[in-house]
């Protein structure tokens, strides 16, 4: 069973520190991987699932995503079983993304998630929804993490 538990900015410091990415290359992992995830989540290319996609396509947007959000995100904890994934999360509060399904437009989305924040060759990000953000407490203080 997956739980999902948010850490507010200030107190996600104090837990999980992401990398420096100010040195890395968004998209530059040898084996592709990183220019894969770039390219399914700023361009609209009709994909099955659920896609989302941001609506500028450059790069130096991406690489600000990225920087904000974590620098300046909340901390997401997703517990898989004995695997946990750190996440972090940022609400833009003006539409950064769409989010597709096999193709056909579903909705705005406002807020960026990095996925893999600690991986220099994996760490990604792509538009999400706010809904659940602005919903959630931080873990350890209690305030709302937006
Ligand atoms: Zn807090």
């Amino acid at each position: 069973m997956n739980s999902t538990i948010y850490y507010c900015p200030e107190c996600a410091k104090t837990i999980k520190q992401p990398l420096n990415i100010l040195d890395l290359n968004l998209t530059g992992s040898l084996d592709g991987y990183q220019l894969n995830k770039f390219y399914k989540h700023t361009l609209d290319i009709p994909m099955k699932g659920y896609t989302s996609s941001f609506v500028d396509h450059s790069y130096p947007a991406y690489r600000n995503y990225i920087v904000e959000t974590v620098t300046s995100g909340s901390l997401e904890v997703v517990s898989k079983g004995s695997k946990i994934e750190y996440n972090f999360v940022f609400i833009e509060s003006k539409k950064v993304g769409e989010l597709y399904l096999d193709g056909n437009f579903l909705s705005d989305e406002d807020s960026i998630k990095v996925v893999l924040p600690n991986n220099p060759n994996k760490i990604h990000a792509y538009s999400t929804g706010s809904l659940g953000l602005r919903k959630a407490n931080c873990k350890s203080c209690g305030k709302k993490i937006y």
